[in-house]
């Protein structure tokens, strides 16, 4: 997916620890994907307040809906993309030369590093609603210029915990691990809850749980769609209770300061003009064959420099 807000805000992302477990709903706004039948996605991460839960910088939700899905061609740099499904299809090609169908229950991870471009489509079926979550991992600064690789994950581990059914996405719980890569350590799962059940976290990472359907309660706290429930560091076992389905992310602290603006997360402004200007020549980024279309332009840089400017609130 293409963050195609029309004046992306230059997001300074500053990692911020909460010193302990804490219940903090933040709520998400709505975005237009653009095209002639835009589909409407709700942004939770960037918010206002928060920049990151441990590395993951970016959280849409869509769905369900009959909708179709068109991004057209467009760069990423500097991250992971996590897609995940609940219901539908959606075509992902990529300028490795990858052509893979996603569908629910499969991860479909795209690693940027230095570079890559890619298109998502999908068709519109009021059979097969589309639902799912499109994530970012901002990769550390020593791995980010790796080279660009995409991985497709059909198998992924599920735990049985009390009522809970866990598949692991990304990284490890209660001793499942996903075969995807990370680079960070970091947690994404799906939990689908039936009655009661208290995971076993990772008391070192930060932790944020968005619900996907139904009726749940996470640290005591009621889910709501279009919310994220952030909760904190220092929690080794986190209760869950309902009839419904969660994606439940965390990570180490992204201690290191970063940029992001539109599909790229950088770390200065000169990068990110870089980038920019590597997209509107048409090199560096590759080129994503058999999409039925133009490639995304990147919109315009703001009029000043993206400058350091701590958090933004
Ligand atoms: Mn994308």
């Amino acid at each position: 997916m293409s963050n195609l807000e029309t004046a992306p805000q230059e997001i300074r992302c500053a990692a911020a620890a909460a010193a302990g477990p804490v219940v903090e709903p933040l709520t998400g706004h709505a975005v237009a994907l653009g095209g002639p039948r835009a589909m409407t996605v709700t942004r939770t991460l960037p918010t206002r307040g928060r920049r990151m839960v441990g590395a993951w910088c970016f959280i849409d939700d869509y769905g369900p809906e009959a909708a179709a899905m068109r991004v057209p061609p467009h760069p990423h740099a500097g991250l992971q993309t996590v897609t995940w499904l609940l219901s539908g299809e959606v075509l992902h090609r990529d300028s490795l030369g990858s052509l893979q169908e996603v569908r629910p229950g499969r991860l479909n991870l795209m690693t940027a590093g230095r570079g890559i471009s890619h298109s998502e489509e999908s068709e519109e079926s009021a059979e097969t609603l589309l639902h799912g979550v499109q994530l970012w991992v901002a990769l550390p600064d020593g791995d980010r210029h790796v080279a660009p690789h995409f991985e497709h994950h059909a198998g992924l581990p599920v735990l049985t915990e009390g009522g809970a059914q866990v598949t692991v996405i990304m990284g490890s719980l209660g001793g499942a691990t996903s075969p995807a890569r990370a680079y960070t350590p970091l947690l994404g799962a799906e939990v689908v809850i039936s009655g009661s059940a208290a995971l076993p976290v990772e008391p070192g990472f930060e932790h944020a749980a968005l619900l996907l359907s139904g009726d749940v309660e996470v640290a005591g706290a009621r889910l709501e769609r279009g919310t994220l429930l952030y909760l904190g560091c220092g929690r080794s076992d986190l209760q869950v209770s309902g009839q419904g389905r969660f994606l439940l992310l965390g990570g180490e602290p992204f201690e290191e300061e970063i940029v992001m603006w539109w599909n790229f997360v950088g770390r200065s402004h000169d990068e990110i003009a870089a980038f920019r200007q590597g997209w509107a020549e048409g090199e560096t980024f590759g080129t994503v064959r058999g999409f039925d279309g133009a490639p995304l332009p990147a919109p315009a840089l703001p009029t000043t420099r993206l400058k350091p400017r701590g958090r933004v609130r």
